[in-house]
């Protein structure tokens, strides 16, 4: 075939964390691998990367990490009951938060590929075509790419890899500045995963869907704030955010004096569909449904998945008479077995409710959420409760719950019926 190099074990088409983390994995299983992407693979990423201090340390990468904080809160009105600081309502978390410093994880992935001396291509990827032996990618600019395995990680509209449409998708919509302040809008060294105080709000802003504010102190009198609202369809629009930061800034007299920088209209799409398990070509990251539905992270899950996998891959590219689907089929098996896709429709249930939830039942459901063990809603929020565990949180949480948050619970509405459903019997 014209314009065409080498057959290549594994092409990764895309160099967003999805790609970069699978592309190092499989390298360090001495296969032969090629990466695709339509960006410049050292381009910045556009978003900031949050984890659990644990989560990094356990991972071993918590050298990649640019802060690091300890104070780490919420404030969610009365306060979780155990946790709750005397001195001003917050709820303690008791947990240290990092975020990444992009760059260097950047670099740490893209070091491991040239170390494992991965190909990197530039351009489109726009036709494929897999037979019994291999797959064939195709450009925008004509070159194709012959691999025995194509792993689709082009973000959330994947290019080839089919999802199935479970309807309406709930997403995440935040407004976000880096900036300084005229004086400081959260305390010092400190993190507040979710402020939900709604005092700034007039009575029919509250009966709106309720956003909450993200926000740490960066260091050097700066500090970044976002507005978010958590998964929602249709989402709350950017305007709205932006407006509902500068009102709660407003309200406690503190004014924007330079920013830094802006997240100006961020869409994160929660509750994706995990794909189609039989098809000939497999996915990592955003493509595959990796994110987390509670709380949209998806970067510690893609570091500690990626090894088991791309091991997973080497083995079966080794049985030389694979075909390209019978690859992909063991590479579904091991990163959606059943398990996982009976926690996901779990997940996506309580994701349902909580989009249904008013401000102050959300803020309710969050109490009684962080009264669980600090053990128990850290492993929730990581995705590392095994299936009976996380039954057994969520039945505490429940019990727990103030009536008005129970009812809510208890309500069936819309797709929730099916997702219990695949809880019990997850589809192949
Ligand atoms: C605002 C925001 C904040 C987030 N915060 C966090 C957080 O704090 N912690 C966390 O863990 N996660 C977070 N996430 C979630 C997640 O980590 C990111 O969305 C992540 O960027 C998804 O990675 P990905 O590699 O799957 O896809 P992307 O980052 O979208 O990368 C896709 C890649 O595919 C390439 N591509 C696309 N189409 C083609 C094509 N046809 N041919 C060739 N290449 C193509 C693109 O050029 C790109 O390189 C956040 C997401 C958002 C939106």
């Amino acid at each position: 075939m014209a314009n065409t190099d080498t057959p290549m074990d594994v092409l990764v088409i895309g160099t967003g964390p999805g790609g970069l983390a699978i592309a190092s994995a499989l390298g360090q299983e001495n296969l032969n691998v090629a990466v695709l992407s339509a960006n410049d693979p050292s381009e910045p990423w556009p978003y900031t990367y949050g984890i659990w201090g644990e989560e990094v340390d356990e991972l071993g990468f918590e050298n990649l990490l640019n802060h690091r904080w300890s104070k780490t809160v919420s404030y969610l009105g009365e306060g979780a009951k155990e946790n709750i600081s005397p001195k001003n309502n917050a709820t303690l978390h008791n947990r240290d938060y990092g975020l990444f410093d992009k760059k260097k994880l950047q670099e740490h992935w893209i070091n491991k590929c040239n170390q494992a001396s991965v190909q990197w291509y530039r351009g489109k990827a726009t036709k494929l075509e897999v037979n019994e032996f291999n797959s064939i990618v195709e450009t925008s600019s004509g070159k194709k790419i012959i691999s025995k395995l194509i792993i689709d990680a082009s973000g959330y509209d994947p290019v080839f890899l089919n999802v199935p449409n479970n309807g309406e998708v709930a997403v995440q919509t935040c407004y976000g500045i880096v900036a300084e302040f005229s004086r400081p809008p959260i305390e010092e060294n400190q993190f507040v995963l979710m402020d939900y105080r709604s005092n700034h709000l007039s009575e029919r802003e509250k009966k709106e869907p309720p956003t909450f504010l993200y926000a740490m102190d960066m260091g050097n009198g700066k500090y970044f704030l976002e507005e978010t609202s958590l998964g929602l369809a249709p989402p709350v629009d950017i305007k709205t955010l932006k407006s509902r930061l500068y009102s709660r800034l407003k309200n406690k007299n503190i004014e924007v004096l330079n920013i830094d920088n802006e997240e100006n209209g961020v869409y994160l799409p929660m509750n994706l569909p995990i794909p189609d398990l039989n098809q000939p070509i497999l996915g990592f990251g955003g493509s595959a449904g990796m994110v987390h539905p509670a709380s949209g992270y998806l970067v510690g899950g893609l570091l500690r998945r990626a090894p088991s996998l791309a091991k997973e891959i080497a083995l079966a590219i080794k049985e030389k008479s694979n075909s390209p689907s019978e690859i992909a089929k063991r590479g579904w098996e091991n990163l959606w077995p059943k398990e996982l896709r009976r926690k996901q429709a779990l997940y996506q249930f309580g994701l349902e409710k909580l989009m249904r939830f008013k401000e102050v039942q959300l803020r309710e459901f969050f109490i009684s959420f962080f009264s669980l063990s600090n053990e128990q809603w850290y492993r929730f929020l990581t995705n590392t409760l095994t299936t009976n565990e996380l039954v057994n949180a969520m039945w505490t949480m429940f019990k727990k719950a103030p009536l008005k948050v129970k009812w809510g619970l208890m309500e069936m509405k819309g797709r929730e019926i099916n997702l219990l459903w695949n809880f019990i019997k997850p589809n192949v």
